[in-house]
């Protein structure tokens, strides 16, 4: 459907995504299909469990996993990114170490987590980045010089788009032997990822950013990696993640990731013009604004500009009566009219970090949204300064 004046404008796909028809048409089939227990002995548990590993294994093969060998990378399913990354952080590498190491701009599920191992007795500490919001390197390797137990950095920033650069910083992680696990959650199906490649231990996925459905997130890890569970009671996935299996979430993830390979470069290509576009008119239009991160390397879906002279939450609410979807960061501390950690983290100054909006682009966005959205916005701030 294309859109009209009034139609809203939905920019916040960095929250979630809308399910792309492929999948929820996979998913239906699957949930017509199976409906027994794959953990069943009997034929129709089995075929159930049959389907479900053949979509481990492609969903490992289309991430660049090492899975037809003895010992496979391990892909364990999850109920989502705050999952793996919680599962990630407090089950990865040797428990006899009690130090992590994590950057300053990492996603609550990964910043929290951190803080209540801390509580029981953990150091924590935070590779500081850069005003661009770029993890430092030299400090990651500052900070190696203690054992560690795991490194966790994100691959791209949920606020920011700023894409890291987690192959150099897996290569100083297996220098001093410490396995790095990488939140993805951003940069799923985007971005082409090759696990092995990169050289990381670890990497989250979470099928909602990518049009694929809610509730399911792969987690990878190599199969060198020592990991203790933290959920308890059935066998499944190793017993490292027990649970009964959903097969259609999986399916549908499975989907998503497959469309991806067909999509990803005129996607990328169709959110760069379109975000290029927007950023210019923007900020050749109302010369305070500055957007986070433009120097850096990013994620061409993500966009975040601060209005000085504005407050966010007020041009929140007003954008949001004009129809237009935003959000003030990551949609997990929204509800909270804290400063965002991850601009503080970039040194932004204080009529920068009051004033940050994000906007973020899916599949389906157009430049005809993309323009109106802009027309909007200038208005909206052209009101308020
Ligand atoms: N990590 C990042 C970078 C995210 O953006 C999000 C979602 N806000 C998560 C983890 C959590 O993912 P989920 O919503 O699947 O729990």
């Amino acid at each position: 459907m294309s859109s009209t004046a009034s139609a809203p404008i939905y920019l916040d796909h960095n929250a979630t995504t809308p399910l792309w028809p492929e999948v929820r048409e996979a998913m239906f089939t699957a949930w017509t299909r199976y409906s027994a227990n794959p953990a069943s002995q009997h034929r129709a548990g089995r075929q159930v469990r049959r389907a479900l590993e053949d979509a481990r294994e492609e969903i490992g093969l289309l991430l660049g996993a090492a899975v037809n060998q003895v010992r496979p990378d391990r892909i364990l399913f999850t109920s989502g990114g705050t999952e793996s990354n919680n599962l990630a952080l407090w089950g990865l590498g040797d428990p006899a170490i009690s130090r992590i190491i994590i950057s300053s701009i990492e996603h609550p599920s990964i910043l929290e987590a951190a803080e209540a191992g801390e509580k029981r007795g953990w150091q924590v500490d935070q590779v500081q980045v850069s005003p661009d919001g770029v993890i430092d390197l030299e400090h990651l390797e500052a900070l190696l010089q203690e054992p560690a137990r795991l490194v966790s950095l994100m691959m791209a920033n949920n606020e920011t788009g700023v894409v890291q650069p987690i192959q150099a910083a897996a290569a100083i992680c297996q220098e001093y032997g410490v396995p790095l696990h990488t939140d993805a959650t951003q940069a799923g199906g985007k971005k082409s990822l090759h696990f092995r490649e990169m050289g990381v231990a670890a990497m989250t996925l979470s099928a909602h950013k990518f049009h694929g459905p809610m509730g399911i997130s792969a987690l990878l890890i190599r199969n060198d990696i020592p990991m203790q569970p933290f959920l308890f009671g059935g066998f499944q996935q190793e017993g490292l993640r027990p649970g009964t299996e959903s097969i259609a979430p999986v399916l549908g993830m499975l989907k998503a990731l497959q469309l991806w390979e067909d999509r990803r470069v005129a996607l990328n290509a169709h959110w760069t013009e379109l975000r290029d576009n927007f950023e210019s008119r923007i900020i050749s239009t109302y010369r305070p604004a500055h957007v986070h991160g433009f120097a850096a390397p990013r994620m061409p879906h993500t966009s975040n500009i601060s209005f000085p002279g504005c407050d966010r939450q007020a041009l929140l609410i007003a954008l949001d009566l004009q129809g237009i979807a935003c959000s003030t960061g990551s949609a997990c501390a929204s509800g909270s009219s804290e400063p965002s950690k991850t601009l503080i983290a970039m040194g932004c100054p204080g009529d920068h970090l009051q004033s940050a909006l994000r906007f973020s682009l899916g599949a389906g966005t157009t430049s005809r949204e993309m323009d109106r959205a802009a027309e909007i916005i200038l208005n909206c701030v052209h009101s308020m300064v």
